[in-house]
């Protein structure tokens, strides 16, 4: 008994965090089981040319009682608990099968998909994801896993092993939120990443911080030197934009192109922005 004792006594003011957390957690698995979820889709625009080629998926619950709840607050309720593993799979499926149906009317872009540190434990993951390619005719070079750098800090070695099998398996890799990490160099060298996204702390001050801009700048140069595609994300402005373009980032990624929608939300959008293109460009 007495060894338990420690498990039942809380901090001062954290009965309401522990009493929330498993009200979550039970509508969280109501809501799985009953397609209360949903995932919106924000671009990734080519920074120079403003071409769609991507869009990020982002995770949206609404509870009938509560209304939305933040994905920051529910991913968190998912990994402490273990529904995050049927939660990633529902994001899996929904997000590769939207993929291939854009691909299948035209639209040729990239979707990426949030995978969290808490997913490395997951012995189905893998064939989760072939299984999915199968039924859904997807290419996995379609599909790119954004992973933060917190992935790498539990068990580095089995990470990286399961990182290297997805990029065999043809994925692109993503590394989210570059930079608030626990960042190590040797993980990117040895990575197998496509990808670097610069967290949206050293965007959203461009171009007036100087500090942010040698960050910034030198991190791009890093990627770049390593192959890697750079991808900004938080982006609310234009003078922000123009200054990241002219330090040579690829890709764009915020509010100031669009927020994130819902599919058939999208479509309208790429096809306003590819009316767009064929107004600017010399062939129209
Ligand atoms: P993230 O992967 O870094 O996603 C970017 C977040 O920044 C999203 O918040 C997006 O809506 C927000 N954002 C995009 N542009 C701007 C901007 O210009 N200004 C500002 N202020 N914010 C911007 P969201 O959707 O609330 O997601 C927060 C975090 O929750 C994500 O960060 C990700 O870590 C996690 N998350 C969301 N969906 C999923 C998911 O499907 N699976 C997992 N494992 N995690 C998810
Ligand atoms: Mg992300
Ligand atoms: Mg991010
Ligand atoms: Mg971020």
């Amino acid at each position: 008994r007495e060894k338990h004792l420690p498990l039942l006594r809380y901090e001062s003011g954290q009965e309401e965090a522990f009493i929330r957390h498993h009200l979550l957690y039970g509508k969280l698995m109501r809501a799985l089981e009953s397609n209360q979820l949903s995932l919106v889709y924000q671009p990734q625009v080519d920074i120079s040319s403003g071409k769609l080629l991507g869009v990020e998926a982002l995770a949206r619950w609404r509870d009938p009682q509560e209304g939305w709840i933040a994905p920051a607050e529910f991913i968190h309720v998912a990994e402490q608990s273990g529904l995050i593993h049927p939660l990633t799979h529902w994001i899996i499926r929904q997000g590769i099968a939207q993929c291939s149906e854009w691909h299948q009317t035209g639209l040729d872009i990239s979707v990426s998909l949030n995978l969290s540190a808490r997913c490395f434990d997951d012995t189905e993951l893998v064939n989760h994801l072939l299984e999915t390619l199968r039924q859904t005719r997807a290419k996995p070079e379609w599909i790119t896993l954004e992973l933060t750098e917190s992935t790498f800090m539990d068990n580095p070695e089995k990470a990286l092993r399961l990182v290297k099998q997805f990029h065999d398996m043809g994925f692109r890799i993503s590394i989210d939120d570059f930079g608030t990490g626990y960042s190590s160099l040797a993980y990117l060298k040895n990575l197998n990443a496509d990808e670097l996204k610069i967290d949206r702390g050293f965007v959203m001050n461009l171009p007036d911080s100087p500090d942010d801009i040698a960050i910034v700048q030198s991190t791009i140069h890093l990627a770049h030197n390593l192959g890697l595609k750079v991808v900004a994300e938080g982006i609310e402005t234009a003078a922000a934009s123009l200054k990241l373009r002219e330090l040579g980032c690829d890709i764009a990624q915020g509010y100031y192109y669009s927020r994130p929608m819902p599919p058939e939300v999208l479509d309208l959008w790429a096809a306003s922005v590819a009316r767009q293109h064929s107004f600017d460009s010399p062939e129209a």
